[in-house]
């Protein structure tokens, strides 16, 4: 095996692989090196987001909700069961099915396109020479004329509840968890602490969890952020918000978690606690001295806007670079990476990134919120259609929520779109494309949209930003 090429990438997660899968496909030899290793030892490739984030927990969120609705919703329907129970067993191993099918379609892409799969360590050394580590321990020198740095983030530790990978748990562990805890204790009210606080929820644990903040999702739009507790807070999820955790003491039965509010001391007896207090850049033995590459005092490696490290040739993306830790933001910058590399054009649009929060109803949002375009000064309007008008929505009995579209006053651009409802996150996609294209709210009015369809929710928000809604009353 020949051990030059033309790219090497470094980490074969959602940043990783495509990067090396786009580099094949323009015409470059591409080694990608990837170390993960799954709870059973084997490896695969996919990162985090395949093997312990996106996919396993859509996965359980998917499961968990028809569990619920098929308890709770469906006899409005008209459907009556009786004699449901879980089998947390099967859905377990649903979960793992889905993720090693997808993990092994990586492997399939890597040979179908040509890229060298090499699963182990890759340090980066001076000079663009990449040290590589197999499982077995074997090791030899590759050289590239261009490294893309991949490496990801690992969840946050705190100090004052330290993992034990028992009682006091990361993310990864508490989608795997063989049973489900009567008492479930959550620190951080963030997208990873609702949505695994949702999944366990549905299945019957009482959660609580603990915030630090006194705001509720403090980035979000703060409309869609108190719809969004109000909705999850009916469904059961004890939200405490500005509780500092001061410690957390496990026994062998129960986590003991002490934390301060207005109130004063406080503490909480749980069975199992989740520290999901966000992630941060994972870059461990895997900077040689003297590569050049710089990382920022958060450890972020950091580049520019075209993921270019300050060492020649080397390149980073994904979550070990500045930006949302999202897995689509990995990608496209992967890509971008990948043309430019090629002589090819490449850019990532920062400002039209989407997020969505998978829990019921989902939240998504792209672009500024109103208090963000408030603070900018200039002058805007709203459009906001609530899914109680919507027809599809109450065909399907999901009418909580509402689209908010925020536009210029003056020039009628879009400036963020904001959605808490129904499959909320494939809504979104049409604000990402009116936004990427710089749509007005004018364009979306006359862009025609199937009946009926929640899509029809994205586009009465647009009619409702000039008042001219026809489906609903157009006030705020
Ligand atoms: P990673 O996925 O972390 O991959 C990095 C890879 O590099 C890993 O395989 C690692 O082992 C390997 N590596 C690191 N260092 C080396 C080295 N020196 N040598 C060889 N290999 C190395 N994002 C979304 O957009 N949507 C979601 O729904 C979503 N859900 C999530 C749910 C959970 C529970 C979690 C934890 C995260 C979720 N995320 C989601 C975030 C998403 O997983 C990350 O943004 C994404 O995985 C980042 O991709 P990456 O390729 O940069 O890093
Ligand atoms: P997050 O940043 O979304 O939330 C962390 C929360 O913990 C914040 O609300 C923060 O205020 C709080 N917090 C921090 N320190 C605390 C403390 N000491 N005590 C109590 N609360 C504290 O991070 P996360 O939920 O861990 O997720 C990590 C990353 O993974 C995020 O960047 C997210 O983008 C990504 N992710 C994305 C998805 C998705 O796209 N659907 C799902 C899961 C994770």
């Amino acid at each position: 095996m020949a051990d030059a090429f033309d790219v090497i990438v470094i980490g074969g997660g959602p940043a990783g692989y495509p990067t090396a899968i786009r580099a094949a496909q323009n015409g470059l030899s591409v080694a990608c090196i990837d170390e993960w290793k799954n709870h059973d030892g084997a490896a695969a490739f996919g990162g985090t987001c395949l093997n312990a984030g996106c996919i396993p927990s859509k996965a359980l969120l998917e499961s968990t909700e028809l569990y619920h609705r098929l308890r709770e919703e469906f006899a409005v329907h008209g459907i009556r069961a009786s004699g449901v129970e879980l089998d947390l067993p099967a859905m377990q191993s649903r979960r793992a099915g889905i993720v090693k099918k997808m993990t092994d379609g990586i492997a399939a892409l890597f040979k179908a396109g040509g890229v060298t799969p090499l699963q182990g360590h890759g340090k980066l050394l001076p000079g663009k020479r990449v040290e590589f580590t197999a499982h077995d321990g074997s090791r030899r020198e590759l050289t590239a004329k261009h490294v893309v740095l991949a490496s990801g983030s690992a969840p946050i530790e705190l100090k004052a509840a330290p993992f034990d990978g028992r009682r006091i748990i990361d993310s990864w562990e508490a989608l795997e968890l063989g049973s489900v805890p009567k008492r479930l204790g959550i620190i951080g009210a963030g997208v990873i602490g609702l949505e695994l606080g949702s999944v366990w929820r549905r299945l019957g644990s009482e959660v609580i969890v603990l915030e630090a903040l006194a705001d509720f999702l403090a980035t979000v739009d703060r409309q869609l952020a108190r719809e969004a507790l109000r909705q999850l807070t009916r469904q059961g999820l004890d939200i405490r918000l500005g509780a500092k955790v001061t410690g957390a003491k496990a026994t062998d039965g129960a986590v003991e978690v002490s934390y301060t509010d207005l109130k004063g001391e406080q503490s909480v007896t749980v069975d199992t606690l989740i520290v999901a207090v966000g992630r941060r850049p994972y870059t461990r033995d895997l900077l040689a001295p003297g590569t050049g590459v710089k990382l920022d005092e958060r450890g972020f490696i950091e580049v520019d806007d075209h993921c270019r490290t300050g060492a020649e040739g080397v390149w980073a993306v994904g979550d070990c670079v500045r930006g949302p830790m999202l897995a689509h933001k990995g990608k496209e910058e992967g890509i971008m990476v990948a043309d430019l590399i090629a002589g090819r054009f490449g850019e990532v649009n920062y400002r039209a990134i989407p997020s969505v929060i998978y829990t019921a109803p989902e939240i998504a949002t792209v672009g500024a919120t109103e208090e963000q375009v408030k603070a900018s000064g200039r002058a805007y309007k709203v459009g906001l259609f609530p899914f109680l008008a919507s027809g599809r929505a109450r065909a399907m009995e999901a009418t909580q929520g509402f689209v908010k579209l925020i536009a210029a006053q003056d020039d009628d651009e879009i400036l963020g779109v904001h959605i808490i409802g129904p499959l909320a996150g494939e809504l979104i996609a049409e604000a990402v494309l009116a936004l990427e294209y710089s749509a007005s709210s004018e364009d979306l009015q006359r862009t025609m949209h199937a009946h009926p369809t929640l899509s029809e929710a994205v586009h009465e928000a647009a009619l409702a930003a000039d008042k001219r809604s026809i489906d609903s009353i157009n006030k705020r």
